[in-house]
């Protein structure tokens, strides 16, 4: 599996400038000089400024973390030919988890832990309330119990039929009986 490294740069301090944010430009991030963080128009918050602003309960809004795939080294790089939307639309869905996500559906697909379903089936799947792998266990145990029950049913009948033979029997003959009276 892939790690996930996210960049160390000592010069930034992935913090958006509150001052800035506050005239209206929320996306100007401030520099880092070890306790002290500055932006380009000059604002200025020490390190124990911006810890008490987050403490009262003023927004800091903070520069969402880019992070940096790693592939473990025995993880090799393959050539896959994907359709340029398909490609962008993954890239996109999946970014900063791309290689990790590729990895885990291969992984997944060749193992024998997955189940292909076609469209049709899928349809009529949903149609009878089945929308998830814990749906289709549900209906599978549903099934399991009703076959059991049955099972157990036919042979408390089949312990049942000696003694109900002679019954049926006579049951039989008095309907005759009654059948063939005036
Ligand atoms: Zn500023």
């Amino acid at each position: 599996m892939a790690n996930l490294v996210p960049p160390l740069d000592d010069s930034r301090s992935y913090i958006y400038c509150p001052a800035c944010a506050k005239m209206g430009n929320g996306q100007v991030e401030m520099k880092r000089d070890t306790y002290q963080f500055k932006c380009p128009m000059f604002h200025s918050y020490s390190y124990a400024e911006i810890q008490r602003m987050i403490a009262s309960g003023q927004v800091v809004e903070m520069v969402p973390t880019q992070i940096i795939e790693n592939p473990l080294d025995s993880a090799i790089p393959c050539k896959i030919f994907l359709q340029p939307e398909t490609w962008k639309a993954a890239q996109t869905k999946w970014a900063g988890r791309f290689h990790i996500t590729v990895e885990n559906l291969f992984a997944l697909a060749v193992s024998d832990s997955v189940i292909y379903i076609e469209g049709e089936d899928v349809k009529e799947l949903r149609l009878r309330g089945v929308k998830t792998g814990r749906d289709v266990l549900a209906a599978l145990k549903a099934m399991q119990e009703l076959e059991r029950e049955r099972d157990e049913l036919q042979k408390q009948l089949s312990q049942l039929m000696p003694l109900l033979k002679p019954i049926l029997a006579a049951a039989n003959g008095v309907e005759s009986v009654e059948r063939t009276a005036p």
